[in-house]
């Protein structure tokens, strides 16, 4: 393979005109440990600045990478950065290389494999593997939903990831925020919606809290969406579970979902089945938003509630030490009302 060796511009330096130096079997390469014609040039006008490749061709070709300096030859971003990005967003990456073995008479058998493949894919031109990686990286960035090309590309309201806003409100309408801890009528359900965390919110957290009332069945939460389902085992933990959230003190209107405290954030409880929480990043930063609007719904329906109870309490043959009781827990309820929306607010501004 006597071609252009792949090196990004960066590396390559200012020079217009570049002269490299070949040097067969100078350098072993990185990734597959097997020696390869390496190339020495002064990638800046300052003497002794000499570059040098150091990852052989079919290595660079197969991760679509710099020889030099490994970064992706098209994108400038470091390989393992690219490869997580993509992975964490579920995209195919045809670039992607596993190679992680530490044996390197296995590292080289991976090279010969790569190298023979990339033989038999000659007729893929440069072209359509940027085409390729384009159409990639502009999906990653779409899945990123604020990434820089989005923004840039057309307005945010309009890529929702391929899907309507018809359909994406009727997702958001069935999901269950008006739901609340009042007995169920169906003997069968077990499922909680959980909701209003925020998306640094540890999922063992969570766990942790449930269990303390029994076993759960499952837990599945979109961060990204900042809700999610609690499933019990049985039906009478569940029960129970309602049960202490209705009885913690920290929701004040029965009629509306429960309030616990996870990892110092207030997250909300209702009854209510599993339902889509969003097919995309793009629809679940929606409902996140949904779901912060809700938190602050029902905390000021909360408030208002409290302040009716208090008012009646203090009308009512109450003796001195209840006022103070429902005065103190008036303050702790409001102290905690403040921070839930401190927590909140400090979410929003991500
Ligand atoms: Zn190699
Ligand atoms: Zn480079």
């Amino acid at each position: 393979m006597e071609e252009q060796p792949i090196i990004c511009s960066s590396c390559l330096g200012e020079n217009s005109h570049v002269r490299m130096k070949r040097h067969p079997n100078g350098e072993e390469c990185r990734f597959c440990t097997r020696p390869f014609t390496a190339l020495r040039w002064s990638g800046d006008t300052r003497v002794g600045k000499m570059k040098k490749t150091v990852i052989c061709e079919s290595c660079a070709r197969a991760r679509n990478c710099c020889q030099c300096c490994s970064v992706d030859i098209d994108y400038q971003i470091p390989l393992d950065l690219r490869d997580a990005a993509l992975k964490l967003a579920g995209i195919a990456n045809p670039y992607s290389v596993e190679n992680t073995s530490k044996n390197r008479e296995v590292k080289a058998i991976i090279g010969d494999k790569i190298e023979k493949r990339l033989k038999n894919e000659e007729t893929e031109t440069a072209e359509e593997k940027k085409e390729k990686m384009r159409d990639i990286l502009t999906k990653l960035a779409q899945k990123l939903g604020s990434g820089a090309v989005a923004n840039t590309s057309m307005p945010k309201e309009r890529t929702s990831g391929g899907s309507t806003t018809k359909e994406l409100s009727k997702t958001i309408a069935a999901l269950p925020f008006g739901g609340s801890l009042a007995l169920p009528k169906n003997n069968e359900d077990r499922s909680f919606f959980v909701f209003g965390f925020s998306a640094d919110m540890p999922q063992y957290k969570l766990s942790e809290f449930f269990e303390t009332h029994g076993k759960i069945e499952s837990v599945r939460i979109v961060h990204k969406a900042k809700c999610g389902y609690v499933v019990f085992d049985s039906r009478s933990d569940a029960d129970k579970c309602a049960s202490a959230i209705s009885s913690n003190g920290l929701n004040s209107n029965l009629a509306t979902a429960g309030l616990i405290l996870v990892n110092s954030q207030p997250v909300r409880v209702s009854w209510g089945n599993s339902q889509p929480l969003g097919r995309n990043n793009d629809e679940q930063a929606k409902i996140a938003q949904v779901v912060t609007k809700v938190m602050k719904q029902l905390a000021e329906r909360d408030a208002l509630q409290k302040g009716k109870r208090t008012k009646k309490l203090n009308g009512s043959h109450s003796t001195k030490r209840q006022k103070l009781e429902s005065q103190e827990r008036t303050d702790k309820e409001t102290k905690e009302v403040k921070q839930s929306y401190k927590a909140l607010s400090r979410d929003l501004e991500l």
